[in-house]
């Protein structure tokens, strides 16, 4: 079986033989992609001609509509969402859940705050500035929806959420979409696009889906069009610097990996509330997903005289995860998405063997339940513990994305900071102290460094959304080495979508203009 490509409006198979999908605990093939064939130009010309100007000539609150009918149709077929999953990421139901359940959650919530912005055809930004004595000359800026194509490149471990996090914002703000989907996970983000276009939701246009390769698609971008990217800093600095992209100054987000911290603060002591909080989270962030999320905790801040202990504790909750064929109903840990990403991890985890102690894991014992070694993607859960945070390299550099962690031992307060900076730009981070000062001055030494900080103290206890959990009313992104993005943080996630300018000109024109836009500052309520 060969999936489909919708583009132009119209079903279309690629050529050739296909990339096969394979089912991570059997090896078996599922399906086959292929990219080969399709008029990538046709169909982002078409987005842009067709899908954006239908989009446009509806209002936020009218597109916000649509968003709540997708969200309607996929929670509709959400069980089929689920399957997919299990059969392609080898995922679990809690993993499923975080993908899918996580993907419904963020397109009704765009579907929810989109109505806030009414009837307006776009943005106003700010107050008139005065440009001449009488005010008869004023400027006034405004943001204007992209009339271009939203073009999402997306990784393989969230291809329900990574596209649904994109998707709401972008239509949103009345920019049709073109997603490629990582191949290797392609089904589950296929079929999602497949349902939403048989429930005939959006205009001809709006959505686009290309599986396989992207081939040359970004040498057909456009000036008006957005990229957004997610996925592995090396592919982010290839789509950064690839030339059409870079004469015509396209639009680019970026969301790359990032060697995430959890800290943990020198006034909690083992056995503590925060302790055991912490020692969960951390177990929690190295399994779910296999540890195959963006913002999994990679590295674990923790006083130098408590390494011990909390090691201990994380290796005593990670010999009760049971790790295996998702289908048997006591396994709470599935493989990584394939083999290729199974050789990536035992490579990476062999790196940080050299600069670290093994903890847990590692032993050569690992035996997946249910599961052929040889056939299936399993990655054993390993942590390791590093004495010399100050010195070591791959502790801070290596992303293992699979359910790996490292414990980097911490004396001086200053060395914690610069420990936890040697990231170089991170997702997130979070703090797990009852110390205010402590706080704060994490957050005041990295929070440059930082999208997000997670502040755990025992007031919150376990009310907490979680290290690795991503809320569409908050920001997601981070700088350096998480790519530099910014994306969600509830209605700003529309910034990405719609360009900024000034009018310069007389104050009546001003005024008639602002009648026609919702006001900006309604992003930030
Ligand atoms: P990847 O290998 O970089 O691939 C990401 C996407 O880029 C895929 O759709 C891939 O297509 C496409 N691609 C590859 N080369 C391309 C090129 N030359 N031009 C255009 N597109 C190209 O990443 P991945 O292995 O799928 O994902 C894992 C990585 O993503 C991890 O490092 C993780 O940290 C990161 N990630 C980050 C976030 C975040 O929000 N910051 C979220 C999830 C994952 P093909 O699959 O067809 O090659």
């Amino acid at each position: 079986m060969k999936l489909g490509n919708y583009v132009a409006g119209e079903w279309r198979e690629g050529t050739g033989a296909g990339e096969p999908l394979v089912d991570p605990v059997t090896g078996d093939e599922l399906a086959r992609i292929s990219s080969q064939g399709i008029d990538v130009r046709a169909a982002l010309e078409f987005a842009r001609s067709q899908g954006g100007p239908a989009l446009r000539e509806l209002s936020y609150a009218q597109r916000a509509e649509l968003l709540a009918k997708i969200g309607d149709i996929l929670t509709a077929n959400r069980d089929e969402y689920f399957r997919l999953s299990l059969l392609n990421l080898g995922a679990t139901q809690a993993d499923a859940s975080f993908d899918v359940d996580g993907a419904i959650y963020t397109m009704k919530y765009y579907a929810k705050i989109g109505r806030a912005l009414a009837e307006g055809k776009m943005l106003k930004e700010g107050a008139v500035v005065p440009l001449s004595k009488s005010n008869a000359f004023v400027g006034q800026h405004f943001l204007m929806p992209a009339k271009g194509a939203a073009v999402f490149i997306n990784a393989f471990n969230f291809p329900a959420w990574g596209s649904c996090e994109k998707a709401a914002p972008a239509l949103l703000s009345g920019v049709p979409i073109v997603v490629k989907p990582a191949s290797p996970t392609a089904w589950l983000t296929q079929r999602m696009v497949e349902d939403v276009v048989k429930a005939n939701i959006l205009p001809p246009g709006a959505i686009s889906i290309i599986c396989g390769g992207a081939r040359d698609l970004l040498d057909h971008v456009r000036e008006e069009d957005v990229v957004s990217f997610t996925g592995s800093a090396e592919t982010a600095a290839r789509i950064r610097s690839q030339a059409n992209v870079l004469r015509r100054s396209v639009r680019v987000n970026i969301e790359a990996d990032s060697i995430n911290s959890a800290i943990f603060g020198p006034d909690c002591a083992p056995g503590s509330e925060l302790f055991e909080l912490l020692v969960k989270e951390v177990v929690r962030e190295m399994t779910l997903k296999a540890g195959q999320k963006c913002t999994t905790i990679r590295r674990v801040m923790v006083p130098r005289q408590q390494l011990k202990a909390f090691g201990d504790a994380v290796a005593a909750r990670l010999s009760s995860v049971k790790v295996g064929n998702p289908r048997n109903s006591e396994v709470r840990m599935g493989p990584v998405v394939n083999k290729a990403q199974q050789a990536a991890c035992l490579e990476g985890l062999k790196k940080l063997k050299e600069e670290c102690s093994v903890v847990f894991g590692n032993d050569g014992k690992f035996q997946p339940i249910d599961a052929d070694l040889q056939k299936s993607a399993f990655v054993p859960p390993t942590l390791f513990s590093c004495e010399h945070g100050l010195v070591a390299k791959h502790v801070h550099d290596v992303e293992v994305f699979g359910p790996a962690a490292t414990l980097v031992a911490y004396d001086a307060h200053e060395d914690l900071i610069a420990i936890t900076r040697r990231g170089l730009g991170s997702l997130v981070a979070s703090v797990f102290s009852n110390d205010p000062e402590f706080i704060q001055s994490i957050v005041l030494g990295t929070g440059d460094l930082h999208g997000r900080i997670l502040v755990v103290d025992s007031t919150v206890s376990g009310q907490h959304t979680g290290h690795g959990n991503v809320v569409p009313s908050c920001l997601h992104g981070g700088p350096g080495r998480a790519g530099g993005g910014e994306e969600l943080g509830g209605l700003r996630g529309l910034l990405l979508y719609h360009r900024r300018f000034v009018v310069q000109g007389p104050a009546a024109s001003i005024s008639a203009l602002s009648e026609l836009c919702a006001d900006s500052s309604l992003l930030y309520a």
